[in-house]
């Protein structure tokens, strides 16, 4: 019986093991491909990453039984109205996109959000809590180069679930790809990440 327990102990260990040096590889793997990146034209660095992403999420949802669960619609925009971390690169592509299309980006507002902390998001008024990019018809107007964030950000549970002032945020479901979550992770290391007001206005402001 102890040879035995050592036997599930030892084996445990390695199963343990293997799995994190596969982590470790995953990881690795997408710091080097985002560090050969460095500069490079921020756009193109962006909209890289977001194909990147893309194709990730796709591969993933279609081997995933979820795939048929996922509850986001045009329209319903509740995380719209969370605090959203991007990294620069997607503050130059959302300006970019915005100044191209004509869509104008309301200043204030982006001044009273960078003031806020993904803490103190919430607290807002209702008014101040919308991305600068949100429609009022409740779409993204720039959702072909909405950052990594919004794009890896899949629901499955019920929409009003999710609703920043009368939702259950504790109760929300998501669905994830893992190697996305840590594609995102080694982009926001390798990037330098921050709350999308501030960079935006950053970005407005020629910094
Ligand atoms: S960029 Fe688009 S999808 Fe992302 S939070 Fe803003 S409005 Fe929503």
């Amino acid at each position: 019986m102890k040879i035995d327990a050592e036997r599930a102990s030892a084996n445990r260990q390695a199963r343990d093991e293997r799995k994190r040096a596969h982590l470790h590889a995953v990881m690795d793997r997408y710091t080097a491909r985002f560090r050969a990146l460095a500069g490079a034209d921020a756009l193109a660095v962006a909209r890289e990453a977001h194909a990147a992403l893309d194709a990730l999420l796709e591969r993933d949802r279609a081997n995933s039984a979820a795939e048929g669960t996922i509850r986001c619609r045009k329209g319903c925009s509740h995380c719209c109205h969370g605090p959203v971390e991007i990294w620069p690169h997607e503050a130059a592509l959302l300006v970019a996109e915005a100044r191209a299309a004509g869509i104008p980006i309301d200043p204030g507002r982006l001044e009273r959000q960078a003031a806020q902390s993904v803490d103190t998001w919430r607290a807002q008024p209702a008014g101040d809590t919308g991305c600068a990019f949100l429609g009022a018809d409740g779409a993204c107007r720039v959702y072909e180069s909405r950052p990594n964030a919004c794009r890896r950000l899949l629901v499955t549970s019920e929409p009003a679930l999710c609703d920043t002032a009368n939702g259950a945020l504790e109760r929300v479901e998501r669905w994830y790809s893992w190697e996305a979550e840590m594609m995102e992770v080694a982009a926001q290391d390798m990037f330098g990440a921050d709350l999308m007001p501030r960079l935006v206005l950053a970005e407005l402001a020629g910094k």
